[in-house]
């Protein structure tokens, strides 16, 4: 397999191996796997207060070119920060077929593996952002205080010379407007009409998205906020991302108020309305159960279709037989998408509640094994060593008594570098154990329960994993869960 190489390596952060010791690693792990290097990226002393990773995206955007099959990295946190970002990129190159292999922590496609995998991705993202969780301390003190933390304010506001929020007459009527007229009714472009001659803060004229961003501002309903939003790169481009609400600072009554709180609410339930409406309109037609779903009459794999149909040209997407489809030899009813969908991941949720703690012990009983693995290995690695170091010994006596020959220093050439060899192999066996615990599967399977809300990437890779196949029936559907992680219990 031709893959490409990417080491990282981060100046603030004292933990990283260096590029040479990445290389290293990387270089003796495709050897020992037989993979041939088809190209090497790295990038050097980037900051994890800057994300600006050049070769990187160059090797994202190298993937098109289908010069390699994989991307080997040291360790997973080496290839992406976040899960965010990791997730992003991997579906992005998994389109030209090319996946991650880490060269340290050791993965296959069970799902107890993949779960491992998250975890483990989990964990290097909790690290990353207690780092910047020590950062914005600072930040977050001026933010208890609820000062402006820079930039500029948003309309209806201005700043004192104490840092503080003070209303600004003038525009807080602009603002009460806006709300008042989307709260009668009025879409975003009567409201522009409105606006005309009118300036924005920062002296722009009104657009949609500015009315937009007005309407779901927290702060007028007097809510001071903090740390919503982080920066991230996607595709090389900044982004800002919504925060973790755990780490949203909101204290009410915290900036003084320029729309009552039960006008903010019923505009910002409106809003959400009104967004649903053009989400499912908007929705693409994905098929999470792709390959999964086989038709109970005939066996054909039943497969995506959609379209419009009836006088109202009413918009459909199902699965359907595809000897249906092509041959017209099957009977079997078409069925509809989502009612599959959430047939399918609410069963797989309810496996996961149900049987959280037969899952976390098959997990972590997965680690520990791996773990024994790598026991095993450190045993025969340290014998040898021990082998190597006594031959290195023996040999240094015989110069010591001035039998000094090129031969034998040669032979010890050959041993200091099997001797490094082993010293590699062990240091590497030894931080491949993981430090998995049960607690830290159980809080991961806990916080992953939801798999409705994820993404549909997400989604698709958890179902390919709990799910063998699904049988569509006239009547019924059956649901096969594959069978590893839940066999040998007694049911619910
Ligand atoms: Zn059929």
């Amino acid at each position: 397999m031709k893959v490409a190489l990417y080491a990282r390596y981060s100046s603030d952060n004292q933990r990283t191996e260096s590029i040479d010791a990445q290389l290293r690693y990387l270089k003796d792990f495709c050897k020992q796997n037989q993979y041939s290097i088809a190209k090497i990226y790295i990038d050097e002393a980037v900051s994890a207060t800057n994300d600006n990773r050049p070769q990187f995206l160059q090797m994202i955007n190298d993937s098109k070119l289908q010069i390699f099959e994989a991307i080997v990295v040291h360790k997973l946190d080496r290839f992406a920060r976040n899960r965010y970002d990791s997730a992003f990129y991997k579906q992005e190159i998994k389109k030209y077929g090319v996946k991650v292999i880490s060269a340290l922590e050791k993965f296959d496609d069970s799902p107890e593996s993949i779960i491992l995998e998250s975890v483990i991705e989990g964990m290097n993202e909790y690290y990353s952002a207690n780092l910047s969780r020590e950062v914005m301390k600072g930040m977050k003190e001026t933010a208890y205080d609820c000062k402006h933390t820079g930039g500029t304010p948003p309309l209806g506001y201005d700043i004192d010379e104490n840092k503080k929020y003070i209303i600004n007459e003038f525009e807080a009527s602009i603002v009460k407007n806006i709300f008042k007229m989307y709260l009668d009714g009025n879409g975003y472009s009567k409201i522009l009409d409105s606006l005309k001659g009118l300036k924005t803060k920062t002296g722009n004229t009104f657009s949609k998205s500015s009315i937009n961003s007005i309407l779901g501002n927290e702060k007028y309903a007097g809510i001071y906020i903090f740390n919503k939003y982080k920066r991230v790169v996607v595709n090389g481009r900044k982004k800002n991302i919504l925060n973790d609400e755990k780490d949203i600072i909101r204290i009410e009554g915290g900036i003084p108020q320029i729309i009552s709180t039960e006008v903010f609410n019923k505009v910002n339930k409106k809003r959400e309305e009104n967004k649903n409406k053009f989400r499912s309109y908007k929705a693409k037609n994905n098929y999470v159960l792709t390959g999964l779903v086989k038709c109970g009459l005939c066996g054909s794999n039943m497969v995506g279709s959609s379209g419009v149909e009836g006088r109202n040209k009413r918009k459909y997407v199902r699965y359907k037989c595809t000897a249906k489809k092509n041959k017209k030899s099957c009977n079997n009813k078409d069925i509809n998408r989502d009612v599959l969908d959430k047939m399918v991941i609410e069963r797989i949720e309810k496996e996961m509640t149900q049987n959280i703690d037969r899952l976390t012990n098959s997990i972590y009983k997965y680690s520990q094994q791996k773990n024994k693995t790598s026991d095993n290995e450190l045993k025969i690695y340290e014998k040898k060593l021990n082998d190597i170091n006594k031959k290195i010994s023996n040999i240094l006596d015989v110069i010591m008594q001035g039998n000094f020959h090129a031969s034998l220093d040669n032979k010890l050439t050959e041993l200091e570098n099997e001797k490094q060899r082993l010293e590699y192999n062990i240091e590497k066996t030894k931080s491949n154990k993981s430090s998995v615990t049960k607690q830290k599967v159980k809080a991961f399977l806990v916080a992953h329960q939801n798999i409705s809300t994820k993404t549909f990437e997400e989604q698709k890779r958890i179902v390919n994993s709990f799910v063998e196949s699904v049988v569509v029936y006239e009547d019924h559907v059956d649901i096969n869960m594959v069978v590893s992680v839940y066999n040998g219990g007694e049911g619910n």
